[in-house]
């Protein structure tokens, strides 16, 4: 079968809106991980959120969550594909953080991914990680380089 290879460029901007600009504005300038409390089903919802998936409704409360956590599950991505956000190898995660009730999807970092089964070794569910700032901050998800496990 023939294939045309080509790239569509698809240039666009984001506006943040009030509450993840607060969500990142805090991250940047404070380190602090925001989330926002439903007042309904009171979960703590991480990235703060401007209404609750679950009840439609608009949490008012913010509350900070730690930047430790615990993996939920994860994955070793060792392909690349259109769109990555960087190259592979690397680990993501879904991790809960102290304090919050959904999961907050990020990278496991400061491992060694030259083996897949030292990877399956060292990252398991319930691993215990904490947030490594980055020096720049930008205002974007990756003010957090990464997560890493606590030794
Ligand atoms: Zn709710």
């Amino acid at each position: 079968m023939r294939v045309l290879e080509t790239e569509v460029c698809l240039p666009y901007k984001f506006a943040y809106g009030s509450v993840n600009s607060r969500f990142f504005e805090e991250m940047e300038k404070n380190r602090r991980i925001m989330g926002t409390r439903c007042p309904q089903c009171h979960r703590v919802l991480v990235p703060a959120r401007k209404f609750c998936p679950r009840c439609f409704v608009d949490p008012e409360e913010w509350v900070q969550v730690s930047d430790q956590g615990k993996v939920r599950t994860w994955s070793l991505v060792n392909y690349s594909f259109a769109g990555e956000p960087k190259p592979p190898p690397y680990v993501v995660a879904i991790i809960d953080l102290d304090g919050a009730d959904v999961g907050f999807l990020h990278f496991i970092g400061d491992i060694d991914l030259s083996d897949v089964e030292r990877v399956k070794e060292e990252v398991k569910i319930g691993l215990a990680v904490r947030a490594v700032w980055s020096e720049q901050r930008s205002g974007t998800i990756m003010d957090i380089k990464h997560f890493a496990p606590l030794k």
